[in-house]
C-alpha cells in the first residue's frame, strides 16, 4: 500500500506509505477526499497547483471478477468543480497488481516539455522524456510505445484534444488487447493531464505484490458466490455479452427517453438502424465480433469489436452513450458513421458523449445540418487540427453555445447530460442537476427505478420518491466507484446476500469488520468531500438546477417537462 507522488515540476518522485486518513479507501472515494483535502478548490484547474490522480478501485488486484475500474480525480477544467472520471481496461489492476493504492501527478512541466511516467515490474517509477511523441493520436502512440516497451504493459495517455487543453479532452487506456480503445472521458481530465505535460503512464502489468488479503480463505469464497450471481443474471450473464449496453438503445428509444436532435424529441425514426441487434448483426455478418473482453478480470464481455464491409478493424468497445450521443442526438442513422466517431475520438482523445452533444448543439445552431454524419467527421477531425471550429467542439457543448448565442445547450454544471431525457425519466433530473459531476448518468441512474419494463416502481413522469431514488442511488454509486466494481457487475451485489458478499471482501481484505453503515458512511464521505469542494469552489444551490428547456420545452412524444421543484432539489442531499 503505497502513494507514488510525481511532481512534474520538480521532476521529482516521491514515495510514501498510505496515510492513516486515507486507510481503506480506494477509486472514488480516494481521489475525491485527496483533491478536497490537497486542491485549493479556486485554482486554475490546468494550472500547477491542480493534481491529478490515480486510483484503482479498493478491490482492484484482488480475486474478485469484474474489478478492473480506474478512478481518476481532478478539479475539473469542464465544470470548475471536483471529477472524478472512472474506466476500465487494465490500469487498475496493473496498479494494484504493484500495490500501488494512488499514482499523484502534482506540479506543471515547462510549457511545451512532455513525460511518459513508466512504473516498472518493482513498483519503481520513473520519467522519460516524450517530447518526440508529441502531438502524436493514441492509437499510433500506443503502437510506438508498445514497440519500444514490450506488450505487457497497460498504456494510458492522452491525445492532441489534451495537449491542445480542450475541456472535452479523454484520459485514453489500453483495453486486454492493447488498444486505447477505453475513455475516462467526463470533465475534461485529459486536459489537466496535458497541462502537467505528462502524455501517458506506462505500467508493468505482471506486478505480483498486490496487498495482502486479511483473510483469503474468505474473500474467495464471497468472490465465488459474486461471480456466480453476475453469470447467472440474464442482463449480465446473457444480454450484455450479445449487445453489450447497445441492447439499451431499443427500450429507451421505446419510452420516448432518447434524446433526438438536440433533445427536441425523445424518439428517433432510426433508431433501429443503430440498435444493438442492428449492430450485433452487422458485426456478425462482416465478422468482427459482438463478445468481447475489454478489461481485466472481466466475466461479462461487454466490449464489441466494429469492422467496415472490408472486415477492418473500425473502432472497439461501441457503447450505448457513443451510440446516442453521434447518433440519435445528431439525427444520424449511419452505424458505420457512429462507429468511426467514436474511433475518432478514442485517437484524438475526447469525451464521446461531450463531443457528440457539442455537434448537436453545433447543428442545431444552423451550423450543419442534423443528421450529417459526413460533417460530423468533419468537426472532429478539426478537433485534431487545433481550428477554431475545432476548439469549440473539443471545449464541450456550453463553449459551442456561447460562441452561437445558442441558448439549448443541455448541461448541469457546464458538463452535457447523458443519453436519458430527464423529461421522460424523472429521477434522472434529480441525478444531472444535484450530482457534484455534473451532468453524469453513472452517478445516479435510477433508469431502472423508472421503467416498468426494467423492473421500475415509481411513476417517471412524477416528482414522488425520485430525490430518495437518486440519493441513494449516488449514495451507492459512490461506494461502488470506490471499491472499483464495473457498473455492470452489479447484478452479483443486487441482492442482500450479494451485497453482503461484498461486505464480506472489503472486510476479509481489510481486517477489519466492514457493513452495511460502512457501505453507506463511505459513499457518504465521498459525496460529502465533492459537495465541499464544489461549496469551495463556488457552487451554490443554483448550480444544482436544469437548464431552462427542460422546464419549458415539452418532449414529444410523451410531452412532459420536468417537474421536480427547486425546493426538490435542495433536499437531495440531506445529510
Ligand atoms: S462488463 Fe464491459 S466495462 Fe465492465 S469490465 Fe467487462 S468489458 Fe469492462
Amino acid at each position: 500500500m503505497k502513494f507514488i507522488r510525481v511532481n512534474l515540476t520538480a521532476k521529482s518522485i516521491e514515495t510514501q506509505d498510505v496515510p492513516q486518513e486515507y486507510a481503506g479507501l480506494g477509486g472514488r472515494a480516494l481521489t475525491s477526499c485527496l483533491i478536497n483535502s490537497e486542491v485549493p478548490a479556486a485554482c486554475d484547474p490546468l494550472g500547477a497547483e491542480n493534481k491529478l490522480v490515480f486510483a484503482p478501485g479498493y478491490l482492484s488486484g484482488t480475486p474478485l471478477v469484474n474489478t478492473s475500474r480506474l478512478s481518476i480525480g481532478a478539479k475539473s477544467p469542464l465544470t470548475g468543480g471536483i471529477k472524478e472520471s472512472n474506466v476500465g481496461g487494465t490500469a487498475a489492476a496493473a496498479l494494484a497488481n504493484l500495490a500501488i493504492t494512488a499514482l499523484i501527478v502534482e506540479g506543471q512541466a515547462a510549457e511545451g516539455a512532455y513525460y511518459f511516467l513508466n512504473v516498472d515490474g518493482d513498483g519503481e517509477a520513473s520519467l522519460l522524456d516524450a517530447g518526440e511523441c508529441k502531438g502524436m493520436r493514441t492509437y499510433a502512440l500506443v503502437e510506438k510505445l508498445t514497440e519500444e516497451f514490450g506488450d505487457k504493459k497497460s498504456i494510458t495517455c492522452i491525445g492532441p484534444a489534451g495537449e491542445l487543453h480542450l475541456t472535452a479532452a479523454s484520459i485514453q487506456t489500453t483495453d486486454l488487447d492493447g488498444r486505447p480503445c477505453r475513455a475516462a472521458g467526463r470533465g475534461g481530465l485529459g486536459a489537466v493531464m496535458g497541462s502537467k505535460g505528462l502524455k501517458a503512464l506506462i505500467v508493468e502489468r505482471s506486478g505480483k505484490s498486490a496487498d495482502a488479503l486479511a483473510d483469503a480463505g474468505e474473500f474467495k469464497e464471497a468472490a465465488k458466490a459474486y461471480a456466480k450471481a453476475v453469470r447467472a443474471d440474464e442482463f449480465s450473464g446473457e444480454i450484455m455479452g450479445e449487445l453489450g449496453t447497445a441492447a439499451f438503445v431499443e427500450p429507451i428509444n421505446a419510452v420516448g427517453a432518447f434524446p433526438t436532435r438536440n433533445a427536441r424529441e425523445g424518439q428517433f425514426e432510426h433508431a433501429s438502424k443503430i440498435s444493438g441487434e442492428n449492430m450485433a448483426k452487422i458485426i456478425k455478418e462482416r465478422g468482427g465480433k459482438t463478445t468481447h473482453k475489454g478489461c481485466a478480470q472481466c466475466i461479462i464481455d461487454c466490449s464489441n469489436e466494429y469492422v467496415d464491409a472490408d472486415g477492418k478493424y473500425v473502432t472497439s468497445s461501441l457503447e450505448y452513450e457513443t451510440i446516442w450521443s453521434m447518433g440519435g442526438m445528431i439525427g444520424n442513422g449511419d452505424l458505420d458513421a457512429v462507429a468511426r466517431l467514436d474511433f475518432l475520438c478514442d485517437d484524438i482523445g475526447l469525451d464521446t458523449i461531450s463531443t457528440g452533444v457539442a455537434i448537436a448543439v453545433a447543428m442545431d445552431a444552423g451550423y450543419k445540418e442534423f443528421g450529417d454524419g459526413q460533417a460530423a467527421i468533419a468537426m472532429v477531425e478539426e478537433v485534431a487540427a487545433g481550428t477554431e471550429i475545432g476548439k469549440l467542439i473539443g471545449n464541450g457543448p456550453a463553449a459551442v453555445g456561447r460562441h452561437f448565442k445558442h441558448d439549448r445547450v443541455p448541461v448541469m454544471k457546464g458538463q452535457s447530460m447523458a443519453a436519458y431525457d430527464p423529461r421522460a425519466i424523472q429521477g434522472m433530473a434529480v441525478t444531472y442537476a444535484t450530482s457534484p459531476m455534473g451532468g453524469d448518468h453513472t452517478a445516479g441512474w435510477v433508469v431502472d427505478q423508472n421503467l416498468e419494463e426494467f423492473g421500475g416502481t415509481l411513476d417517471r413522469f412524477s416528482a414522488e420518491g425520485q430525490v430518495e431514488a437518486s440519493r441513494d442511488t449516488q449514495i451507492h454509486m459512490a461506494a461502488v466507484d470506490s471499491v472499483g466494481i464495473c457498473d455492470f457487475a452489479q447484478s452479483g451485489l443486487a441482492s442482500p446476500e450479494g451485497i453482503a458478499n461484498v461486505y464480506k471482501m472489503v472486510a476479509a481484505k481489510s481486517g477489519k469488520p466492514f457493513g452495511e453503515e460502512d457501505w453507506t458512511a463511505m459513499g457518504t464521505r465521498t459525496l460529502k468531500a465533492e459537495r465541499e469542494f464544489n461549496r469551495n469552489a463556488g457552487f451554490t444551490s443554483k448550480d444544482d438546477r436544469l437548464p431552462k428547456m427542460f422546464y419549458e420545452e415539452p418532449l414529444p412524444p410523451t410531452n412532459k417537462v420536468v417537474v421536480i421543484s427547486d425546493e426538490q432539489m435542495d433536499s437531495t442531499f440531506d445529510f
